[in-house]
């Protein structure tokens, strides 16, 4: 960390007390935490405007994002204080119940706990990504952004420096005691390509050995590269942009020469050094050290490096219900499938413009309840980056000409307690409850990425009808799961959205089951209410999605099921109650055992018994209310 001390000539006799203290104190690190997740954990950053023991206390939280980097910022004799610090305030949150410490790391260094390391650093800062002419390029979401008169150069995942600050960042990380790491923008320089960058040098020669090693001498003059060994990608650019405008322009255009390729270069490259700081987080800390990114919506470019990750941290495209939870509920399922939780959800900076313009603070209750019902956590919402003047007409759509987001957006973070103390005061009623999945649906990787599939509509379809669905995963050379008959065993049977684009092994399971019936092509809801007995239906005219978790060791309430209000008035801030709700639980459900009672549960109102009768055809439940989220607990005999 040489380029990063910074040398305290003076140093003030509070520092020397307290490096003297940390020198005789012994911290004890307990890292024999279960994995994973819990769905009951309340998930705050751990770099919020609010102390810490007051998220530990007040909100019930028990597992911190994003702390600090501990690489060296204040070495006083040979002693980094920072670490010292942190491995203080590790010990001590444990000691108040916090039971999982994630370190951040960014591969793209930004926000305001990385700037000060780029602005100290000019061999940092020369590490920038390039475009087509050789200039360093900035943040693209953040280029208003200065430190100290340093703008927001935009780091390249692939240049040595960076790599060598990414090692110092883990290494730094598990001395200090945490207990994983998170990466930020796991997808590193790949991102940049939408904005012309990065044909730095280290680029270059990584795009060049990628090329050589996988195509033959005769596909590469297909390509129109006649020989290899003096082959500039950047010459062949410049040909048709020579410009950073003229690639956006001609990038839009696809008349990107090579473009597919390169992308792939740039991808697996970023999934690698994911695998490495995976290993390097592990040798060091040890193998219990967990690994996630913080991501967006999952789309094909992050999972190429899920194979190396335990969780994941996304930020989410919400909005207001029905339609507001589309893309979230999907993305939920395909990390329920993937096995990664997303122990860290949030909205991401146009949904946040969008509620911050609309005042639409209550919306984010919903949001809560609507990830904690999938089995994921929503984190505690202290801010928002947002835009601070960029009018969002749309919570899906990314504004045009958006200037940079900033963390400035304060949400009234105290009116969300009781959410957050309902799930830890409820947490046996969370922790072990499963997803429900009664039919599935085919998730090719392939379609996927040809953008052609019709899968996300399938899942809403589905979502909207109360049929609990699950994803059986397709991979490909970007996503490492493969279709075998074990996915498709837990369902009932499998719907397969077209276009379908697999090959080999993954065909040919898929066609043994489509032999068997049970894997059917996609027609409609209708169809496939044919074929199924539903776990959960509505027989009110409630606007209402319900859930249902089972936990087949728990043999007294073997099932819960979630019930969130959809009809949401943005004018009002608040959902039109539902009320006289009427729904029915197929006797199968409860594996068709006797329901001796069933208590409505709620954030914002005393529990309640509700009423409910057997029917041949299932219990018949009477919900007097749902506001905003309500809770069905089930007890047997
Ligand atoms: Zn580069």
């Amino acid at each position: 960390m040489k380029q990063l001390l910074i040398v305290i000539a003076i140093i003030t006799s509070t520092l020397s007390t307290f490096a003297s203290e940390m020198s005789t104190k012994e911290t004890t690190t307990n890292k024999k935490y279960p994995y994973p997740f819990k769905y009951s954990d309340v998930v705050s950053d751990n770099i919020s405007l609010v102390p810490q023991d007051r998220v530990v206390k007040d909100w019930g939280g028990n597992v911190l994002m994003w702390g600090e980097p501990a690489a060296s910022e204040v070495e006083a004799a040979g002693v980094n204080l920072k670490l010292e610090r942190l491995k203080v305030q590790i010990a001590k949150g444990r000691e108040d119940g916090v039971r999982l410490y994630m370190g951040g790391i960014f591969f793209v260094p930004h926000s305001n706990i990385y700037f000060k390391y780029l602005a100290a650093d000019p061999t940092l800062q020369e590490a920038a990504i390039r475009d087509i002419e050789g200039k360093r390029m900035l943040l693209a979401w953040m280029v208003d952004h200065t430190y100290r008169g340093v703008p927001q150069y935009w780091t390249c995942s692939n240049n040595p420096r960076s790599r060598e600050f990414y090692r110092e960042c883990v290494t730094a990380a598990m001395e200090a005691g945490y207990d994983g790491i998170c990466i930020e923008e796991p997808r590193g320089s790949s991102v940049s390509l939408f904005a012309g960058g990065c044909f730095c040098d280290h680029c270059m020669e990584g795009f060049h050995d990628y090329l050589e090693k996988k195509f033959t001498p005769e596909e590469l003059k297909q390509k129109g590269i006649l020989n290899i060994e003096d082959f500039d990608y950047r010459e062949m650019v410049r040909d048709v942009a020579d410009t950073r405008e003229a690639w956006v322009r001609a990038y839009r255009q696809g008349k990107i020469p090579l473009v597919a390729d390169f992308q792939d270069f740039q991808v697996k490259a970023a999934a690698a050094l994911v695998k490495e700081m995976r290993e390097l987080a592990k040798r060091m800390g040890g193998e219990d050290i967990i690994v996630g990114a913080f991501g967006a919506m999952l789309g094909p470019t992050w999972l190429v490096n899920s194979q190396y990750l335990d969780f994941y941290c996304s930020e989410h495209k919400y909005g207001p219900p029905p339609e507001g939870y589309k893309q979230v509920t999907f993305t939920y399922e395909l990390a329920r499938a993937l096995e990664k939780p997303i122990s860290w959800s949030n909205g991401n900076p146009t949904a946040w413009t969008y509620l911050k313009q609309n005042k639409a603070f209550n919306m984010v209750k919903g949001w809560i309840a609507l990830s904690y019902a999938f089995g994921h956590n929503f984190g505690i919402p202290h801010y928002g980056w947002a835009f601070p003047r960029t009018k969002v007409e749309r919570w899906d759509r990314h504004p045009k000409n958006s200037e940079s987001c900033t963390p400035h957006f304060l949400l009234p973070t105290e009116d969300y307690i009781p959410f957050y103390q309902f799930v830890t005061r409820n947490a046996e009623l969370f922790d072990d409850y499963e997803a429900v999945e009664q039919v599935g649906v085919l998730y090719s990787h392939a379609a996927i990425r040809k953008r052609k599939n019709e899968v996300h509509n399938v899942c809403w379809s589905l979502l909207k009808t109360n049929i609990p669905y699950g994803l059986a995963l397709a991979g490909d050379d970007w996503l490492a799961n493969r279709l075998t008959e074990k996915d498709l065993s837990k369902f009932e049977f499998v719907v397969v959205p077209e276009p379908i684009m697999l090959e080999g092994e993954q065909q040919r399971v898929l066609d043994e089951w489509t032999a068997k019936g049970r894997a059917v092509p996609w027609k409609d809801v209708d169809d496939v209410l044919t074929r199924i007995e539903p776990f959960v239906s509505l027989k009110s005219k409630s606007n209402i999605l319900i859930r249902p978790r089972k936990n087949p060791s728990n043999s007294t309430v073997p099932v819960v099921i979630h019930l969130l209000n959809l009809d949401y008035d943005l004018a009002k801030d608040a959902m039109n109650r539902q009320t006289d709700i009427t729904i029915c639980l197929a006797h199968k459900l409860m594996d068709d055992r006797d329901v001796r009672s069933i208590t409505l549960l709620s954030p914002e109102s005393e529990s309640i018994q509700v009423p409910f009768e057997n029917k041949p055809d299932g219990v018949y439940v009477s919900i007097p209310e749902v506001d905003i989220w309500g809770m069905l607990k089930l007890e047997c005999d």
